[in-house]
């Protein structure tokens, strides 16, 4: 089974220094797994290029090396599929298929907004997951702003009351690291 991350970065690669509101102790805790073992969410929020894919890569990659289960998929991909399963009456395999991994990576949550039946099949499988196995998420979007994702202020509630029940929520406040390098290169001046 193949976790089918888009691009390998691991969270030796990270630096820290450039993201300092990031707390290094934190990760070195999750990096444990503990997190895994207890099936806790972990929540990624930021702006973009602050290295929120390349964090919830990096816990993925030392999920795969612990021997657990892992799976990789941007929220757009994530509906694509579920909506699929719904339309064709197969919504049930497909959710106990997404229960299946120890961890599943659901990234960029909060740049499209959902239609009422994604709202409705994402709530599900955080229903499914609950207690069970982990989450790792990230999002551009901090928690106020969910309603608006999900069109539906109270799921929003009722999805967000679950996902952080048992979670840690890192909020990276700095600057995006993408623009440092085109800085660096002088092409922003
Ligand atoms: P986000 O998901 O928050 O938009 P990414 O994780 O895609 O950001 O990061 C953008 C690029 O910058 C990636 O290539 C990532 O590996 C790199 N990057 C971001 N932050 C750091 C960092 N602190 N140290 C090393 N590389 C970083
Ligand atoms: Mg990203």
């Amino acid at each position: 089974r193949q976790a089918r991350f888009p691009w390998l970065k691991t969270l030796d690669q990270f630096d820290f220094d450039f993201q300092p509101s990031l707390d290094r102790r934190q990760l070195r805790e999750l990096a444990g797994m503990s997190f895994v073992e207890r099936a806790h969410n972990v929540i990624i929020l930021g702006p973009p290029g602050v290295g929120k894919t390349h964090l919830a890569i990096g816990l993925g990659v030392k999920a795969v090396e612990a021997g657990y289960s892992v799976l990789f998929l941007t929220l757009e991909e994530l509906m694509v599929r579920l909506a699929k399963a719904f339309h064709e009456n197969r919504l049930e395999r497909s959710l106990q298929q997404l229960v299946y991994p120890k961890v599943l990576i659901i990234d960029e949550i909060g740049y499209l907004p959902l239609s009422n039946l994604e709202a409705s099949l994402f709530f599900r499988l955080v229903v499914r997951r609950y207690e069970r196995a982990s989450l790792i998420i990230t999002s551009n979007k901090s928690f106020l702003d969910w309603g608006e994702i999900f069109n539906d202020p109270v799921l929003a509630t009722a999805i967000l009351d679950r996902l952080l029940h048992y979670s840690t929520t890192l909020n990276i406040k700095g600057e995006s690291y993408r623009l440092k390098e085109k800085r660096k290169a002088g092409l922003l001046g």
